[in-house]
């Protein structure tokens, strides 16, 4: 089983320069491979591959003088930057996301490592570099896979350590009860609501970040571009963007443990974020709520759990639906809260009754693969 360790790292003045770097070549490899696999396109119609194609002549490349400082660094950091250049490219064309971009010194930098990587006390080690001091806070029992550098905007080193502990993932059981079975619909005031009636909120702590993220945000901007007080602004916002997306990674994570732990299957739905996105009364509503974070989350906890996740279809009318008697609106405005069922009379509350619709459509689609669902 594959784990994930993220720890601080203190590279010294020389390690953070050649690090810096390393950072550049990688960069330079992606904008190199970009254009070029823009420019084959435009000009000849033809459409290289980053792995096959670029590959190739990045090897020549090195060959040349005038790209000779590519070979200071590690080889498979470049490659790497060349495979994800090429899965950039893939999404791109599935229409998963935008067209790839340049990569620019400003924004956050990454290499990644998988050959000569290891983990000791207190420093990691990757190719061409001596040790580099690390405040390990829990222990890595297995073998390391790889690891990834970054450097973030606030000026700051990361590893994100990759290894497999040689566990294998629980077995998904054969039966659930439907007791066992819980639905969970995103909410838009509420960060969600499961189908046992309990709302999650999101922590104070994030909407008080979320507000000073703003301010800094507004004093940046009043700024005069390259004066001393703007490069201090920047800062200021980017430990603020940094603080929110702490709070919130760490509240998703709890979400997530709690509901897996609390249930066989999880019944979530799956969101065209990209769609709602270009809702721009919705977008900040929906970016805060992180679903797909969320469910990517929930996602591997109950892969090794052994458990149960249900992606329902986006257009299942779980809200317009009476999860009573299943009377189905023709619509129901966002704004409305709660509803009452003119056939049987039940009064919904909209997120509840989502959940609970959510929950009987994940129990059918369960018992549709064959997976024994227990009444009781
Ligand atoms: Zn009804």
């Amino acid at each position: 089983m594959l784990k994930a360790l993220r720890v601080r790292l203190y590279p010294t003045p020389e390690q953070a320069h050649f690090l810096r770097g390393q950072f550049g070549a990688v960069r330079f490899v992606w904008n190199k491979g970009l254009y070029l696999k823009r420019h084959f396109y435009r000009v000849k119609g033809t459409n290289l591959d980053p792995v096959h194609d670029l590959k190739k002549l990045l090897a020549v490349a090195k060959r040349h003088p005038k790209y000779a400082w590519l070979k200071d660094y590690d080889s498979m950091a470049l490659q790497e930057s060349l495979r994800n250049l090429g899965s950039a490219f893939s999404r791109f064309f599935k229409k998963q996301a935008g067209f790839p971009h340049f990569k620019s010194r400003r924004g956050e930098q990454s290499s990644y490592h998988c050959t000569c990587v290891s983990v000791g006390e207190d420093f990691i080690k990757v190719p061409k570099m001596d040790p580099i001091k690390a405040v390990i806070h829990r222990q890595v029992e297995g073998k390391v896979k790889s690891i990834t550098l970054k450097l973030d905007t606030c000026g700051d080193f990361f590893a994100s350590i990759l290894y497999d502990d040689g566990k294998s993932n629980a077995v998904k059981p054969k039966a659930v009860r439907v007791s066992e079975v819980v639905g969970f619909d995103v909410g838009l005031k509420s960060f969600g609501t499961d189908s046992n009636g309990r709302k999650i909120e999101a922590p104070k702590a994030y909407r008080r970040a979320r507000k000073r993220l703003a301010k800094a945000q507004r004093s940046l901007s009043r700024k005069q571009k390259g004066s001393a007080n703007r490069e201090k602004a920047r800062r200021r916002l980017a430990k603020q963007h940094r603080r929110v997306a702490r709070i919130r990674k760490d509240f998703l994570n709890k979400v997530s443990r709690k509901l897996v732990n609390e249930s066989q299957a999880l019944v979530v739905e799956t969101l065209k974020i990209k769609n709602m996105l270009k809702n721009h009364h919705l977008a900040g509503a929906i970016a805060d709520a992180s679903w797909g974070e969320f469910v990517r989350m929930t996602e591997y906890k109950a892969e090794r759990e052994g458990r149960y996740v249900v992606h329902v279809d986006t257009y299942f009318p779980s809200s317009k639906t009476c999860s009573q008697c299943g009377y189905k609106r023709d619509e129901l405005d966002l704004s409305v809260r709660s509803w009452t069922c003119p056939k049987c009379g039940a009064h919904l509350d909209r997120d509840v009754n989502a959940a609970v619709n959510l929950k009987a459509e994940g129990i059918r689609m369960l018992r549709a693969n064959g997976l024994v669902v227990l009444r009781a």
